[in-house]
């Protein structure tokens, strides 16, 4: 019996690894820049677009490799503000979601890191289903070269804020990072990157070693450790105090801001006590706060407070020095929160 073995990923290979297996196959180490070029620059559909690689070359790529696109299967455009949610299809059948937003100071694109979420957030859509599996590098780069190609639009920011937890699959977002902002690429600016975490101590801690420049923004949704883990199954297991000096320890080793997120949920973590715990606990620390009003979610009884409420809460936060934004909501006509029109996908096929 002949064994099956998967044919490498070509598109989550580093620059370093693409060489060493160009000259495994005999090939001169320049044809690795030129394929590394057509793959994360031109952004390629396939092997057979590189024209200036020969054919029987691009037969061996073709024979040995892997070469990973996505494949888009809806695209929602907001009316409101004309951001742009995309489904795309991965090559085992899976779907995922992706956002783009457009921004005066640039294009940010919202990425997915998992096909669904095990960390049970009890206000998010992403989690319902629980975790398919995680993503390759190369499926987290397709949604920003899609996106790219399909808007016409040139990405500057990118944000992994979609479905999943980028700090459970550490290796992959690793590489995925090297990747998209490395020379030879997009080449995108590791501050203009953004990496959310519902977190996860040990990776922050490691993640704080890696000498990068990529922003960190915490989930953090409550200011007390009780509040927080009726939200968060996860705080439980690495609760506040240690959160938080991970976070500090984060901040002390790559010199970078954190941004804090705090989804405001109306009766629930709205309240001017509630103020005042959270700018006792990021105060010392100097981070951004970026208050999201909840998304509401069908499945899910958590409501917005009312308008008046959310800028309440704000001035409180500043009234304590604290630098704080309220994110605006992109695209509300566009099925509300993350990981919404993925489901409602999901749930539309399983009808049929
Ligand atoms: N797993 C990562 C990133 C994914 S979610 C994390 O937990 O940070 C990105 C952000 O959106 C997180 O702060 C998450 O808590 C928040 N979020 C999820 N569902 C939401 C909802 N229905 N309303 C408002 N914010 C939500």
């Amino acid at each position: 019996m002949t064994e099956r073995t998967e044919k490498t990923d070509i598109k989550s290979l580093t620059r370093k690894e693409l060489t060493e297996e160009m000259g495994l196959l005999g090939e001169k180490s320049f044809r690795a820049g030129q394929l590394y070029g057509w793959m994360h620059e031109k952004l390629a559909a396939g092997f057979e677009e590189m024209t200036n690689l020969s054919r029987q070359f691009r037969e061996t790529l073709q024979e040995n490799y892997a070469y990973v696109t996505l494949e888009p299967v809806e695209v929602e455009i907001s009316r409101i503000d004309g951001t742009r949610k995309y489904l795309f299809r991965l090559p085992d059948g899976l779907v995922i979601e992706s956002v783009l937003m457009k921004y005066r100071h640039g294009n940010s694109v919202c990425i997915s890191s998992q096909a669904g979420c095990r960390m049970g957030c009890r206000f998010c859509a992403s989690t319902i289903g629980g975790l398919e599996r995680s993503l390759r590098a190369s499926e987290m780069l397709e949604q920003i070269y899609q996106i790219q190609k399909l808007s016409g639009e040139r990405v500057s920011h990118v944000v992994i804020m979609g479905t999943g937890e980028p700090l459970d699959n550490y290796e992959n977002l690793l590489r995925f990072l090297e990747l998209l902002t490395g020379e030879g690429g997009l080449h995108i600016s590791q501050r203009n990157v953004t990496v959310s975490t519902c977190g996860l101590v040990p990776q922050i801690r490691q993640l704080a070693k890696e000498g990068l420049q990529i922003t960190l923004a915490l989930s953090l949704h409550a200011a007390t450790q009780e509040k927080r883990q009726e939200l968060m199954p996860i705080a439980k297991k690495y609760q506040m105090p240690e959160v938080l000096a991970a976070c500090e320890e984060y901040q002390k080793k790559t010199g970078r801001r954190m941004t804090f997120e705090y989804s405001l949920v109306r009766g629930v973590n709205d309240s001017r006590e509630d103020a005042r715990g959270l700018a006792a606990l990021v105060g010392p620390l100097h981070g951004h706060v970026n208050l999201i009003p909840v998304n509401p979610v069908r499945e899910r009884a958590f409501t917005q407070p009312e308008k008046k409420v959310v800028n309440d809460f704000k001035i409180h936060l500043e009234n304590y020095g604290i630098n704080v934004t309220i994110r605006r909501e992109m695209g509300r006509d566009i099925n509300g929160a993350c990981g919404q029109l993925r489901k409602s996908y999901m749930e539309g096929r399983s009808q049929c």
